[in-house]
């Protein structure tokens, strides 16, 4: 049976991670510290035989017992106001965190799939975003703590792939949404669809003409599945191209939601993307692969999502 340790198990992309590979006959490892992620999102896999969980920092050196063939490095805050809250520590766990699981993938001969991100282009000059463009990232800006322990970790991972032979995957993820998203993590669809289920109106930050383009979750995971068993080892984006304006986003939610609500309008932060797209020829050529799920179907399983949650959880405050 093959063996997969995945980190950031218990937060959104890393829980829907460890379902697919369960269902597909691996015995999962999930870890994860709990910083941001949440144990609800993995108590059903609990009676898996073939599911451990440990609750560990990776920032401190990591054990894990036995063979491993995979590790699914998974593990950072992910969402703009929680790495502003938690500065230092996203800068560890992309940096030395990052270090101690590529040293676990070197001594286990595993291979190693690290979370990049589509932040790595900053406030892309290019459009859409191609593997090839460096980017253009505000190292001292708010959003730099994240943005560089990112491109650190893809230079690392490459480092360990040249120096050590490691077997790397960088896969670089562009919006991803769906279930288990947090609802008061301040990313936009969460914060849209909960000012909607409270009444509230929506906030669009600036004048909401900067784009995003949102993937649904189950075509992300099938994108990392196919780059983990492929042999490809530069840097692959994944997300869906269908781009939109975060205004005719808000627009739209109005109308799936139904909320009498309206838009509101809030300072833009500092060094938010303006425009945001995700060119996909290599996941498509070398990969096979592209999404499958629109944004209408996608966005009306994620609102039935969160319509579901308790009371009690929507009241939450958002900051
Ligand atoms: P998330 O916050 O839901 O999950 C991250 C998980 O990592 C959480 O469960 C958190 O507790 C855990 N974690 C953080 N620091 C840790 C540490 N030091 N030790 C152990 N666990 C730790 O975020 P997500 O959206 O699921 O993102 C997962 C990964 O995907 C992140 O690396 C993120 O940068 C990357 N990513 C996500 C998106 C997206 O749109 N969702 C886009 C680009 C990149
Ligand atoms: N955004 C917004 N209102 C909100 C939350 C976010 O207008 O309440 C905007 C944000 O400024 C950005 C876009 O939505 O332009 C996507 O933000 P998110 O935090 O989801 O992701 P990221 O900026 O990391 O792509």
């Amino acid at each position: 049976m093959k063996r997969v340790l995945i980190t950031g198990a218990a937060g959104f992309l890393g829980s829907h991670l460890c379902d697919k590979f369960i269902a597909e006959g691996y015995f999962v490892i999930g870890m994860d510290n709990l910083i941001t992620g949440d144990l609800k999102n993995i108590e059903h896999l609990f009676k898996e035989k073939n599911f451990e969980f440990y609750h560990h920092d990776i920032t401190k050196f990591v054990h894990v017992p036995g063979k491993l063939d995979y590790i699914l490095h998974f593990a950072s805050p992910a969402s703009p106001i929680d790495y502003l809250k938690i500065p230092i520590q996203t800068l560890k766990v992309g940096s030395l965190g990052t270090h101690n699981l590529l040293g676990l993938a070197r001594v286990k001969k595993a291979r190693i799939l690290i979370a990049s991100t589509s932040e790595i282009y900053g406030d892309p000059l290019v459009h859409p975003q191609t593997e090839e463009y460096y980017g253009n990232v505000n190292t001292i800006g708010p959003r730099g703590v994240y943005d560089e322990a990112k491109r650190f970790q893809e230079s690392i991972t490459m480092a360990y792939h040249t120096f050590h032979g490691v077997e790397t995957r960088i896969l670089r993820i562009f919006n991803t949404y769906g279930p288990r998203m947090r609802l008061n993590d301040g990313r936009v669809i969460p914060a849209f669809i909960g000012q909607a289920l409270r009444g509230e109106d929506l906030t669009v930050f600036g004048d909401g003409s900067q784009t995003r383009s949102f993937c649904y979750v189950d075509d992300q995971v099938e994108g990392i599945w196919k780059l983990l068993h492929s042999d490809y080892y530069l840097p692959v984006n994944i997300g869906n191209p269908d781009e939109i304006t975060i205004k005719d986003f808000a627009e739209e939610i109005i109308k799936l939601t139904g909320t009498t609500q309206k838009i509101i309008y809030k300072d833009l932060p500092m060094n938010d993307p303006l425009q945001r797209q995700p060119d996909i020829s290599k996941a498509r050529a070398i990969l096979g692969w592209e999404p499958k799920t629109g944004r209408a179907d996608g966005m009306k399983i994620t609102y039935d999502y969160f319509r579901s949650l308790s009371t009690e959880e929507l009241a939450k405050e958002e900051h």
